[in-house]
């Protein structure tokens, strides 16, 4: 696979980057992840924008519209600008000897790859998920590439059969290890505000344009876990999740049919945003 590093086209293999790049030493990045579908980035303007937000929330400085011409020169030397795939861009706040603090003026680290990856046109399945204390810190808006908490989040999830980990805070659900958490009520769609507990995906984004298309309506809060089970459909967001319905948690049936139908009109809507 290729890569680009720091301006560079290289072969995976060939790729350096120093042991003490604070990526490798703090996790102290911000990544990115969008997916390419029939020739174009889904939503490419909103995944470059919260890139931008996000580095400026960490005080790092990078003019992220120079990665433009830079992906697709990546795509054509990946071979990728025909082909279905994702890319991933992550930017660290660069080189320095360690100690908590940065230096001023240090050079940002950006690595992005892309590989080949055709997502379904609708994720028909339903999925498992299991409850967890959302144990992250309090700055959840920052999409940083320091993933522990996800990571030992999705691994609880693998380790029940369950395809995501959904976190409740104080009580009340916030999102998932690696996507946005969605429930509808009596037609009423659910979710969490976009606030610190959050990513603010954009395919959460996305769904909340479409409801507003669709004349469905909208409460942005959280659902008290304590009520969980007597919703009438949940569903899950992600750039690579899609909208996937969620058929149990810990193992309690949501949904009891294969998928609910505000979920069907979304995902019919999603379908359609994809291919337009
Ligand atoms: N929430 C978390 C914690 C995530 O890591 C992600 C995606 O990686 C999402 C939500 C969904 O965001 P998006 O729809 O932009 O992929």
């Amino acid at each position: 696979a290729k890569v680009y590093l720091n301006g560079e086209i290289l072969d995976a293999a060939d790729a350096r980057i120093s042991v003490f790049d604070r990526g490798f030493i703090f996790g102290d990045g911000i990544y990115e992840v969008m997916a390419r579908i029939r020739g174009r980035f889904f939503y490419r303007e909103a995944h470059m924008e919260r890139l931008r937000t996000c580095l400026e929330k960490i005080d790092i400085s990078l003019d992220v519209s120079s990665l433009e011409t830079e992906i697709l020169t990546l795509l054509s030397a990946s071979g990728l600008e025909e082909a279905d795939c994702l890319l991933y861009i992550q930017v660290t706040r660069g080189v320095a000897p360690r100690q908590h603090s940065y230096p001023a003026g240090i050079q940002p680290t950006v690595m992005m790859y892309a590989w080949p990856k055709t997502l379904p046109d609708i994720n028909h399945t339903p999925v498992a998920v299991v409850l967890q204390k959302d144990f992250r810190w309090s700055r959840c808006d920052i999409k940083m590439t320091s993933l522990l908490g996800n990571v030992m989040a999705n691994e609880f999830a693998k380790s029940h059969n369950c395809y995501e980990t959904v976190f409740e805070r104080d009580g009340i659900i916030t999102e998932a290890s690696h996507s946005n958490v969605f429930f509808v009520k009596n037609d009423v769609v659910h979710t969490h505000p976009a606030n610190h507990l959050i990513l603010d995906g954009i395919t959460r984004q996305v769904v909340l344009e479409l409801c507003k298309s669709l004349s469905i309506e909208v409460q942005l809060q959280g659902i008290p876990a304590s009520q969980i089970l007597e919703m009438d459909e949940a569903f899950l967001t992600g750039t690579s999740t899609q909208i996937t319905p969620i058929s149990t948690v810990d193992g309690k049936t949501v949904y009891p049919e294969s998928m609910g139908p505000v979920t069907r009109r979304l995902q019919e809507a999603f379908l359609e945003l994809k291919f337009r």
